[in-house]
């Protein structure tokens, strides 16, 4: 057996995966893989994080659309959401992207995540309900845009100890 190449992975359940709610389905077929949960929580996506995660794609036509679509514009106040998770294990990112299937939900698996769910809309994009990472580079940038240290479980990445500036913040009433 080879030594284990152990990743980290972001899987983001997309806006019409919440609003379709799949998020147990997609969870059960993620499961296959043995990988473990280090971090997990729902965000509302804010323009600038929806351009940052996809600033590969700046340049591409449907890039306005995408960002709606991640924000989750078109489905209403509640699902103006994603969940956000970080796997990890060994072989993580590949293991979750051969799950997810291809980009395209028309041309994925019909027994992957997208092909199973996923759709193109009119405007030509491709809901197709889940992001996965798709590098070790990739991973690292992007569980480091969504998420702090303090919010993953074990030591992921190395982190350092910062002084917090006097801000406002809300505590329990
Ligand atoms: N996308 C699209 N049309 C395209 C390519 C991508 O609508 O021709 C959307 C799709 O939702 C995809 C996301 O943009 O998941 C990010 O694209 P990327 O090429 O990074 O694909 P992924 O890594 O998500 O498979
Ligand atoms: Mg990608």
């Amino acid at each position: 057996m080879s030594t284990p190449d152990i990743q980290n992975t972001l899987v983001l359940i997309k806006p019409d995966g919440l609003k379709k709610s799949l998020t147990g389905n997609i969870l059960t077929k993620l499961a296959e893989t043995r990988l473990i949960i280090v971090g997990a929580k729902v965000v509302s996506v804010s323009r600038e994080l929806a351009e940052q995660h996809y600033i590969h794609l700046k340049d591409k036509p449907f890039f306005p659309e995408l960002l709606n679509y991640i924000q989750g514009k078109m489905y209403g106040e509640e699902y103006k959401r994603v969940l956000a998770m970080v796997y990890r294990g060994d072989g993580a990112i590949q293991k979750v992207r051969d799950i997810a299937g291809s980009t395209n939900p028309e041309e994925a698996d019909s027994t992957s995540i997208r092909g199973a769910y996923g759709r193109i809309t009119t405007k030509g994009v491709f809901e197709n309900v889940i992001h996965a990472s798709s590098s070790t580079a990739d991973s690292e940038r992007e569980i480091k845009l969504w998420f702090k240290p303090a919010e993953i479980v074990g030591n992921i990445y190395p982190a350092k100890k910062a002084m917090a500036e006097a801000h406002e913040h809300f505590v329990w009433a």
